[in-house]
């Protein structure tokens, strides 16, 4: 399709998933001449698989390596530590590369519009995630796990990490790369029922079998069911089941008819319930308002959840939130607020003023935040489908300055803590050697100040970083 001597050169910002699958595509599809950069705010890579996939997961963490090969392809470069809007603009990228794919995310958590939302102790789950995985953004945050009941909102898989980790054992966690802040505090944790709480019925829960599955083998969290609130929930048929919801209503039931065994902590999974209002004071949450729903056939032929006005108050000093992430816009690029997406046609961005000629999106920026890890693969095969044909057709950017030297030199000067990939590899290398001692997989890293410098090829252990003021 491309001809050696003639390189398109394609910016993608974004390294996680999306990014990635995008640009293994881009440099698999062509004979020679795609050249990949590929931009990222952080000094480090992988997106969601480094911050977002649970610690105990460690095997979903395994897909990295396929990304470690592209990564290594001799057409690649990584850009880390640049962020899109504070170190170049969207216009320097117009003029140095023929295109752009956004693989940006859905970095934001949902709110959930309801009183009391603010009070200390309700959260967002997206900054428990960030916090437990060691994303340098959330590694401040306290959350306090001192109370003996938290309640999960969300029928999501978001929803069963969260009440997952919650539960974990030192044993559970301490052989992960949980971060070190994180180990900790889940050590001291004095929560011992955790409450997650579905709108609608099982048979809409967005679970998928194996995170539901995971719960019942647990090491000491028993889960409990009401065999009444499910049977409740299931006297409404629902015409859209999948298969997936079959196994996860099978799966419920299964729990349902289970005794609890004297397990040090219990997930509850309760259905048919709605936030209403946390109430509390200014030390925290106190309790939280839960409306009663029934199920009520939508305009569009879904099931959805009705409010019966029938209110349920459980006590509870932690709230987490999992409704859903929300992508934020991005400096002069086109973005839906309703979706919290960059509007596209099949990957080609579309603006108000019609399509953007040489700029693309891919992942949970393009389509909204669903589907696991692989379902970025497909989809981003569908945006450089796009991105290649326009490129056959003449249709995408013509660089004034497409020499890969010239946005080097610009990121140069404009960033002096650039982190290449041989940086990344430096951090990597660098993580993996603190944790094989601990037989950990790594020990992460969680201020952007260490990074750099693990990055740039200092020794951590040169100078403490508590006398550098970095700590
Ligand atoms: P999700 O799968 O979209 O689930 C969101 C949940 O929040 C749904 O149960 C939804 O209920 C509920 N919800 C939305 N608005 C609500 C409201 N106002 N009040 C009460 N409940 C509300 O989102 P997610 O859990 O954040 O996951 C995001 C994506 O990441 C998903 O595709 C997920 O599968 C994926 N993920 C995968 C893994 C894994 O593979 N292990 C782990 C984590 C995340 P309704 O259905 O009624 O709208």
């Amino acid at each position: 399709m491309t001809t050696p001597g003639t390189p398109i050169r394609i910016a993608v910002i974004g390294s996680g998933p999306a990014g990635f699958y995008a640009a293994g595509h881009l440099l698999k599809g062509s004979e020679s001449a795609v050249e990949v950069d590929m931009f990222e705010r952080l000094p480090t890579p992988w997106g969601l698989v480094r911050s977002g996939v649970a610690p105990d997961h460690p095997k979903i963490k395994s897909v990295t390596r396929i990304y470690e090969k592209t990564a290594a392809h001799p057409r690649f470069r990584f850009f880390g530590n640049v962020e899109l809007g504070r170190d170049v603009s969207r216009e320097d990228l117009l003029e140095r590369y023929h295109a752009i794919v956004y693989a940006t995310g859905s970095p934001k958590d949902r709110p959930l519009g309801i009183p009391g939302e603010e009070l200390p102790g309700s959260h967002a789950a997206t900054d428990f995630v960030g916090w437990y995985n060691g994303h340098p953004d959330y590694c401040d945050h306290e959350f306090d796990l001192s109370c003996e009941r938290a309640v999960v909102i969300g029928n999501g898989n978001v929803a069963l990490d969260v009440a997952r980790m919650l539960t974990l054992t030192h044993e559970e966690l301490a052989c992960t790369d949980v971060a070190d802040h994180a180990l900790e505090a889940l050590d001291a944790s004095e929560i011992k029922e955790i409450v997650v709480v579905g709108r609608r019925g099982p048979a809409q829960a967005a679970f998928t079998n194996p995170e539901l599955l995971e719960l019942g083998e647990l090491a000491d969290a028993d889960v409990i069911v009401s065999s009444e609130e499910l049977e409740r929930a299931l006297a409404v048929n629902d015409p859209n089941m999948d298969p997936t919801s079959e196994r996860n209503v099978k799966v419920l039931r299964d729990y349902a008819q289970r005794t609890p065994t004297e397990k040090r902590r219990r997930i509850v999974l309760r259905f048919l319930l709605s936030p209403v209002e946390l109430r509390g004071d200014e030390h925290g949450v106190g309790e939280i308002v839960l409306g009663r729903n029934e199920l009520v056939v939508g305009g569009d032929g879904r099931l959805r959840a009705g409010d019966s006005g029938e209110r349920e108050t459980i006590a509870t000093g932690l709230v987490m939130r999992a409704i859903g992430y929300r992508g934020v816009p991005l400096p002069d690029v086109p973005f839906d607020e309703r979706t919290a997406t960059i509007p596209n046609e099949g990957g080609r961005v579309i603006g108000p003023d019609g399509p953007h000629r040489g700029e693309y999106a891919v992942g949970w920026i393009k389509r909204g935040p669903s589907g696991v890890i692989g379902t970025n693969k497909k989809d981003a095969q569908e945006t450089v489908d796009a991105l290649l044909s326009d490129f056959s057709a003449g249709a995408l950017l013509e660089p004034s300055e497409p020499d890969p030297d010239a946005i080097e030199a610009l990121l140069r000067e404009r960033v002096p803590s650039l982190v290449t990939y041989e940086g990344w590899s430096e951090i990597d290398r660098h993580e993996q050697s603190l944790g094989e001692p601990q037989g950990r997989p790594r020990v992460k890293l969680t201020r952007i100040e260490e990074l750099l410098r693990v990055a740039a090829g200092e020794s951590l252990t040169a100078e403490p970083l508590d006398t550098l003021g970095l700590r």
